[in-house]
């Protein structure tokens, strides 16, 4: 029978679980890869968050589980390319991203030309002097 441990909680998302804590979380797995079910015989397997963090989970022992590098690496880009247009939406709903195209601004306003008053058109001048001389 093996002794009873209280579970790891990590005290900020941050904080990575302690090698003892680690091995626990193999143990409890069988040695085996959460998402691809083949076993990790080598070391530099990821301790990976089901649910993610992201999507509500939380950094404690029971919701971590182990994954191949490979793996772990693969699914974290789906899931990004998966949840980047909903990212995008709440950002440009906050305002966060400015929305595409310029931002238009009011045109000067038109005013009326102001009427010439007690002034009398000058006489037409001449646009070019004529130099020729003719025979
Ligand atoms: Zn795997």
């Amino acid at each position: 029978m093996t002794r009873s441990v209280p579970e790891w909680r990590g005290k900020t998302d941050n904080h990575m679980p302690p090698a003892t804590v680690r091995q626990r979380i193999l143990e409890r797995a069988n040695f085996k890869c959460w998402i691809c079910e083949g076993e990790i015989d080598k070391p530099g397997w990821h301790a990976d968050h089901v649910p993610p963090l992201k999507d509500g989970g939380e950094n404690r022992e029971s919701m971590i589980k182990p994954a191949h590098a490979v793996c772990h690496r693969r699914l974290t880009a789906r899931q990004a390319i998966e949840r980047a247009p909903i990212e995008r939406k709440k950002m440009k709903q906050s305002g966060a991203i400015r929305p595409a195209g310029k931002i238009r601004s009011a045109p000067f306003p038109k005013a009326d030309k102001p009427k010439r008053e007690g002034k009398t058109a000058l006489p037409p001048k001449q646009l070019f002097s004529n130099t020729r001389r003719s025979a």
